[in-house]
């Protein structure tokens, strides 16, 4: 749950990185950063928060140079402090370099555990700042440190890397998380999804490839594979949730896709009688006009969101969560009294987010509620870089299907089919282990502890 950004060869670099934060600021809101290249130094800022907290006018200014990189976090291993905020930056034997992540290692630990047998001294708690000791400890050239590096970490990562003469992204051979390559005039740029290239006018050129590191120095890429022995394994839980629907995601428009996901829905949900479909804002919106435009129920908005309330999953405590969804999503009375409503959501993580909304549609005089999810129940955590609570307190886990129901308060809960979702995803390719345990790399006690830090709410 971060998200990186990266361009090298251009004047305002500093700048453009700044304004690419905002169209990626829903991948994480913990921390912002940028880093930037000149005179053959790199200089950066991080700070706590949303990125219009962190950078100031004078701020950006300072970090002006031709090439830059930035990163906003919402922390899945590492906790929530000013030392774990990214772009990471080391002075190593191969220079000062400067790294962005997205993604979990699934075998930091271990990695940490043996560089600190060897005297490294760690600055942060997260799993990132492994990848950069591993790089400082290569025993080759740059180049060839940085490819070890990348053989020996384990799980999902997509990086962008700066140093003083050029800018380095890679991601990992299963290709867990999203990463895009543009063109703006002759500069490259890289990052986790296109709205970001969209706001700054750059096109789109292709995903960087499972495995794949590109080398960009002064406006000429190199492309270098590391070798794939294990399966591709996209996130679909990127297209179902956690993407921007104005994005394309591992080749997809979000938005299709989720109009796709509720097609399928309003498919297995046929014998459902409602007066209207209405959809839980802001992720459920494209699914919802899927649904309706399928079973011809009519669309209507049900349920008014407050964009001045950060999500609800960054609340530490159950009481401040429920209260959250109080403030954030409100009922439109006059659509829903005496109404049949079908809601549609992309998930259900604990249930609480859901219950909240049925109580308060119910307040509003809603006659019933069908509720239908376009995904199947989230039964495990997730090991690669979504922060989804500890098995124990995923509802799915826990209670069946109609205890599911009865602790949200709804009248029918339908899940969409796992099949069904994978095929309006796009078909093939997919991690979808917090749906069916199958895990695409070993688990182990290590990852134990690296999830179920558990921030995800709904
Ligand atoms: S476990 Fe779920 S959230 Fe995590 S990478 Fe796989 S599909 Fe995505």
């Amino acid at each position: 749950m971060c998200g990186i950004f990266g361009i090298e060869n251009h004047p305002d670099s500093a700048h453009l990185t700044y304004l690419s934060l905002f169209a990626l600021q829903h991948r994480g809101q913990e921390s912002a950063g940028i880093a930037s290249a000149l005179n053959g130094n790199i200089n950066f800022h991080t700070g706590m928060g949303i990125t219009s907290d962190v950078f100031s006018e004078k701020r950006i200014e300072k970090l002006s140079g031709v090439s830059a990189i930035g990163h906003v976090r919402y922390s899945t291993t590492g906790s929530s402090h000013i030392k774990n905020a990214q772009p990471l930056v080391s002075k190593t034997r191969h220079g000062v370099l400067a790294l962005g992540h997205n993604g979990n290692l699934t075998n930091a630990s271990i990695i940490r555990k043996n560089l600190e047998d060897r005297g490294a001294i760690f600055h942060s708690s997260t799993d990132s700042e492994a990848i950069l000791h591993l790089i400082a400890h290569g025993k080759g050239d740059f180049e060839e440190s940085l490819i070890e590096a990348l053989k020996a970490i384990e799980g999902a990562y997509s990086l962008v890397i700066l140093t003083p003469e050029q800018m380095i992204a890679c991601r990992d051979p299963q290709g867990f998380r999203p990463l895009v390559l543009g063109k703006l005039g002759e500069s490259y740029v890289v990052t986790s999804e296109t709205t970001a290239l969209s706001l700054i006018k750059a096109s789109y050129v292709r995903e960087i490839e499972p495995g794949e590191i590109v080398f960009i120095k002064k406006g000429i890429l190199k492309s270098v594979k590391i070798p794939i022995d294990k399966a591709v394994s996209r996130c679909v839980f990127e297209l179902v949730y956690f993407s921007r629907p104005d994005s394309l995601v591992f080749g997809k428009g979000v938005q299709s896709v989720r109009q796709a996901l509720g097609r399928a829905l309003a498919q297995e949900m046929k014998g459902v009688r409602a007066d209207l479909v209405m959809p839980v804002p802001d992720s459920g919106v494209p699914a919802a006009l899927g649904f309706s435009r399928e079973s011809q129920i009519p669309f209507e908005v049900g349920l008014v969101r407050s964009h001045y309330i950060s999500r609800t999953f960054i609340r530490p405590s159950q009481a401040l969560r429920e209260i959250a969804v109080d403030l954030k999503l409100s009922p439109v009375k006059e659509a829903l009294k005496g109404k049949k409503v079908i809601l549609i959501d992309d998930s259900i993580v604990r249930g609480t987010t859901s219950r909240k909304i049925a109580q308060s549609l119910r307040e509003a005089g809603t006659r019933e509620i069908h509720m239908g999810i376009t995904s199947p129940p989230i039964i495990s955590s997730c090991y690669y870089g979504i922060d989804t609570p500890k098995s124990e307190a995923l509802i799915a886990n826990q209670r069946s299907l109609d205890e599911i129901r009865q602790f949200i308060g709804v009248d029918s809960l339908h899940y969409l089919s796992l099949e069904a979702m994978i095929e309006a995803a796009g078909g093939s390719h997919f991690c979808d282990a917090c749906f069916t345990k199958n895990y695409p790399t070993p688990t182990s006690d290590q990852m134990m502890v690296v999830a179920g830090k558990g921030g995800l709410e709904r």
